[in-house]
């Protein structure tokens, strides 16, 4: 019986990692530094401030998105 090496509030038993910080260890894999950087952009503000940013960087992601899917449309009408 261990304590998980990343919270280091889980109890674990086979894994280094309890299965909350293996969910973020997962994000990592998949969207690397990008996890990062919505911590950093989200967390690092008081909390009644963090639910704007959230919205904000949702907006910012959909609209990206959106833009890319314009784009797309736009190439395979031309092509
Ligand atoms: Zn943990």
């Amino acid at each position: 019986m261990f304590s998980c090496t990343l919270c280091e509030k889980e109890t674990v038993y086979w894994y280094h990692l309890c299965d909350k910080c293996r969910k973020v260890k997962h994000y990592i894999s998949l969207y690397d530094d990008r996890v990062y950087d919505v911590l950093d952009a989200v967390l690092a503000r008081e909390v009644d401030k963090q639910d704007n940013k959230i919205e904000l960087e949702i907006r910012k992601e959909i609209a990206t998105k959106e833009q890319a899917i314009k784009k797309k449309k736009i190439r395979s009408n031309t092509d």
